[in-house]
């Protein structure tokens, strides 16, 4: 049985943790940008919206600031991530416990995400010194062919509710290293986590003397992030969130020729085949599909299961689901924890009526909780259901825990049906074959961003590249050569010889 914060309990120490971490507290009481904890559903700050004004101020600064902040040597501008590191480091309970009640997430998760912060800091302090370029061999004697990385201009990052924290990193401490500065547009329901992440870099900055204006938060619903989508002194604009946001700013950045990363939506599916070890698929589907209440974008929506294999696995799934632990996410032993508000169980809902009318069963879940203890918090029972076809309501990403499970007899339609659908972000196959994990990996298995073997679809280091295709928007953040995205590539040719000899061997003069 779950035991919920009293009335006001929430407010008081979130404002204390804002304190601890030299935020400044949310001090607008009638303020339109209202951040809400799914724990209990009631308000625990409130702050004003970004004016117009303040918005062009933010850029205005970011953009001086980044004609200086570009001749800092890369490995000084490493200084300041490496100090955020440590403060990140410091304050990692504090700021996890303003994720818990801002965004919901169990602790467990929370300090998760505060630790993928350090180490996508740790990952782009190492970078700074290592923003490498190619040097090519060139077809004239006498000349030297290479590419040189330069830093790019104002990077605007726009991030969504259920990463609060860590997209914001991930974007940031490689920004930095890469001699842009930032401006940043939070979530309209995560605020004051903002606020903290802010107050942390600040302080970072002051404690290594780099420039204030390396970085900017402006906060407040969409028609804020707008500014940054349609300011050409914004160089790169990298977005998280909904298919329907990428849809709308993508082609407005492409038309003033911006350039922008794009992190959408995905609907991400894992094939289980007979070869499967169950104990270990079980183990990784429950939670890429229930951890977080499905609310990932990397959850895993979509099981493709051989039928001889599938009434156990069901069976077996269905017996972990009703095990699960669902309650608050501050209390220890709960693995579950509310959905963000009520737009997402009234999508919930939905979706779960229209997989029936397409002929779907829900083999377990799907029910509410502690709806007679709280009016506006939305904790559900994950769901599990058996589907006849990947019908239109599969090809849908519901935010939420609910898992479509699929049958096939034959590979090649397993494979299918995983790519049939508009997302392409994550991708999982359960198998103990070789010859079915390496045609999932190939060029004609999973057609996604991510594709992993025995284990789920969620819970991605940073080291590599994060991203997906289709309509998840084709961006990569944090490891590998994402960085790359983050500067400008600048071909060089110097002919240190006495003649002139043109390309193509080309005669003129
Ligand atoms: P959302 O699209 O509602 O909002 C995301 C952000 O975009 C918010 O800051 C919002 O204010 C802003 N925004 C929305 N429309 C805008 C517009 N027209 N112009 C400028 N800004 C706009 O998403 P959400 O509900 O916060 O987050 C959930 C979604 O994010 C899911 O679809 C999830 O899959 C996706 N997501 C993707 C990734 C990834 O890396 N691919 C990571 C986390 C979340």
């Amino acid at each position: 049985m779950s035991s919920f914060p009293v009335s006001g309990e929430l407010a008081v120490r979130a404002a204390e943790v804002l304190a601890r971490l030299g935020a400044d507290a949310p001090s607008s009481p009638d303020g339109p940008v209202v951040s809400r904890s799914p724990i209990t559903g009631e308000v625990i700050g409130r702050l004003e919206a970004s004016t117009a004004r303040e918005v062009d101020d933010a850029i205005s600064s970011a953009a001086r600031t980044f004609t200086d902040w570009r001749l800092v040597p890369a490995p000084q501008r490493g200084a300041v991530v490496a100090r955020l590191g440590q403060l990140l480091t410091e304050h990692k309970d504090d700021l996890a416990y303003l994720v818990t009640v801002e965004a919901g997430k169990v602790t467990s998760e929370a300090l998760g995400e505060v630790q993928e912060m350090i180490d996508i800091c740790q990952f782009a302090v190492g970078l700074s010194r290592q923003l490498y370029g190619k040097t090519m061999a060139s077809e004239r004697p006498g000349h030297r062919l290479s590419e040189t990385w330069h830093p790019l201009g104002v990077v605007g990052v726009i991030s969504a509710f259920n990463f609060p924290v860590a997209v914001w990193s991930w974007n940031t401490a490689i920004a930095l290293v890469a001699g842009d500065t930032v401006v940043w547009k939070p979530s309209e329901i995560t605020p004051l986590t903002a606020l903290a992440c802010d107050a942390l870099l600040r302080r970072a900055a002051a404690d290594v003397g780099a420039p204030a204006g390396i970085h900017h938060l402006i906060q407040g619903p969409r028609e804020v992030g707008e500014r940054l989508v349609d300011d050409p002194r914004v160089a790169l604009l990298s977005a998280t969130g909904s298919v329907r946001m990428g849809r709308e700013i993508g082609p407005r950045v492409a038309a003033r020729f911006g350039r922008s990363l794009l992190e959408l939506g995905g609907n991400n599916g894992a094939v289980v085949t007979e070869h499967a070890d169950l104990d270990l698929a079980v183990r990784g589907i429950v939670f890429s599909a229930a951890g977080t209440a499905g609310q990932r974008c990397t959850s895993l929506r979509r099981l493709i299961v051989h039928s001889s294999v599938a009434d156990e696995l069901v069976d077996r799934i269905g017996k972990a689901y009703e095990q699960l632990p669902i309650g608050s996410p501050l209390d220890e032993t709960t693995l579950v924890g509310p959905l963000v508000h009520r737009a997402a169980f009234t999508a919930f809902e939905d979706a779960l009526a229209k997989a029936k009318a397409d002929g779907g069963e829900i083999v377990t879940g799907g029910g509410t909780r502690f709806a007679d203890q709280l009016d506006d918090a939305y904790y559900v029972e994950p769901a599990l259901v058996r589907m006849p076809a990947q019908t239109s309501v599969v090809h849908e990403e519901t935010f939420a825990p609910i898992l479509y499970v699929l049958t096939y007899d034959d590979f090649d339609d397993a494979i299918a049906l995983h790519n049939e659908v508009p997302q392409g972000l994550s991708s999982a196959i359960f198998t103990t074959n070789q010859r079915e994990a390496e045609r999932f990996l190939s060029a004609d298995g999973s057609d996604c961003g991510i594709a992993n073997v025995n284990l789920g679809t969620s819970g991605a280091e940073i080291g590599g590249a994060f991203g997906g295709e289709k309509e998840t928007g084709g961006g990569r953040e944090s490891g590998s050569d994402a960085w790359k995205t983050y500067m400008r590539r600048s071909t060089n040719t110097v002919n240190y010889s006495t003649e002139l000899p043109l390309a193509q061997g080309v005669n003129f003069l």
